[in-house]
């Protein structure tokens, strides 16, 4: 399958805007090529605009060559960066599988690419069925959440593969939550999949939501692609200065994914004998659904505790759910502390 016969025709033809560090990317003693202030500080030259050294350890973390990775201003950019690079606006659709992470809808809308929703089955599985016969050649995208937010749980990894395999487009596999997951993704397999770009990003497992980075894997040909059409310098200095600390540190990652694990089943027990509570997904990520009597008054009521949820009952499926972020400790025994006490306050 020839991927790049499916980007636009004028972001083939583009020449892309190339910076005064993409011309020269030795070492030299003095620099006058880039208009910047030649005082020394942290801050006063601009950044690699390809992140190379961030790239070489996050090839080496992931067991992939760093040509396959492109980073980006969270993976929100690079969502917007796949539209943009395969969808003509007013013409080419994307498909996304309903309830889902609501920036693949916004992003398209904002392209005038047309969105085709396709609601996943009443255990938020792939609809695999449905979904091919919303496919034509319009499709350019497929948007896949696994672990899916808001949802929490992974879509079956063989629908996953079939569907890939079957698209004649891109199918775009959203892994932000994989980290918590009993299951590693699919990066490992990229290889073997042409047409696969896969999304995670450093907001969740790794703790540094206010730092905006995120990453896609994919083969060297699509990540040429988004190379060519983002801004110059699109991750900044300190960003990608504070992210290489933070890849020495991945111990210290694993070992909070592991206690916000153990939180995950500790709250999922405490709340599960709760009158109120009807029903506790089963969670692969960082957060759990909970469908309940009346979301939005508990939803409320917790506002009155300060303790802030987010409301998910207008979703899809999601009918009287609370999507509930896993905290610390004390977090999470505050939120048990204001379910017990809205059920005391509840006449039966
Ligand atoms: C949080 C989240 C992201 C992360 O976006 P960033 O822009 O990297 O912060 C991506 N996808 C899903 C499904 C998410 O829930």
């Amino acid at each position: 399958m020839d991927v790049l016969s499916l980007v636009r025709e004028n972001i083939k033809r583009l020449k892309p805007y190339s910076t005064a560090r993409d011309e020269f990317m030795g070492v030299a003693d003095v620099y006058l090529d880039a208009n910047e202030n030649p005082f020394p500080s942290n801050y006063n030259r601009y950044p690699d605009p390809l992140q190379r050294k961030l790239k070489d350890k996050i090839a080496e973390i992931k067991g992939l060559p760093a040509d396959q990775i492109f980073l980006g201003n969270g993976s929100d950019e690079a969502i917007d960066l796949l539209i943009r690079a395969f969808c003509e606006p007013s013409r080419d659709s994307i498909l996304i599988t309903e309830p889902t992470y609501g920036m693949y809808r916004v992003c398209a809308e904002i392209n005038d690419v047309t969105v085709k929703s396709i609601l996943l089955t009443p255990d938020f599985d792939l609809d695999t069925e449905s979904v091919e016969k919303q496919l034509n050649p319009s499709v350019k995208l497929i948007f896949l959440c696994s672990p899916n937010n808001p949802t929490g749980n992974l879509l079956s990894k063989k629908k996953i593969v079939e569907l890939t395999q079957s698209f004649k487009g891109i199918v775009v596999l959203d892994e932000a939550y994989i980290d918590f997951a009993d299951e590693s993704g699919f990066v490992s397999q990229l290889a073997s999949y042409p047409n696969l770009v896969i999304l995670q990003t450093f907001s969740k497992a790794w703790g540094l939501a206010g730092l905006r980075i995120g990453m896609a894997f994919a083969s060297k040909e699509i990540i040429g692609v988004l190379n060519k059409i983002k801004y110059p310098y699109n991750v900044n200095s300190s960003t990608q200065h504070l992210v290489l600390e933070k890849l020495h540190q991945v111990k210290e990652k694993n070992e909070q994914v592991e206690g916000i694990k153990a939180e995950r089943l500790k709250v999922t027990d405490e709340l599960s004998s709760i009158r109120f509570v009807k029903k506790i997904y089963p969670s692969q990520a960082n957060f759990i659904l909970i469908k309940m009597n009346q979301a939005k008054a508990v939803y409320q009521y917790l506002i009155n505790e300060r303790i802030i949820v987010r409301d998910r009952s207008a979703v899809a499926l999601c009918d009287d759910c609370l999507r509930i972020t896993i905290g610390t400790q004390e977090e999470n025994k505050l939120l048990i502390q204001a379910f017990i006490s809205y059920e005391k306050s509840i006449v039966y």
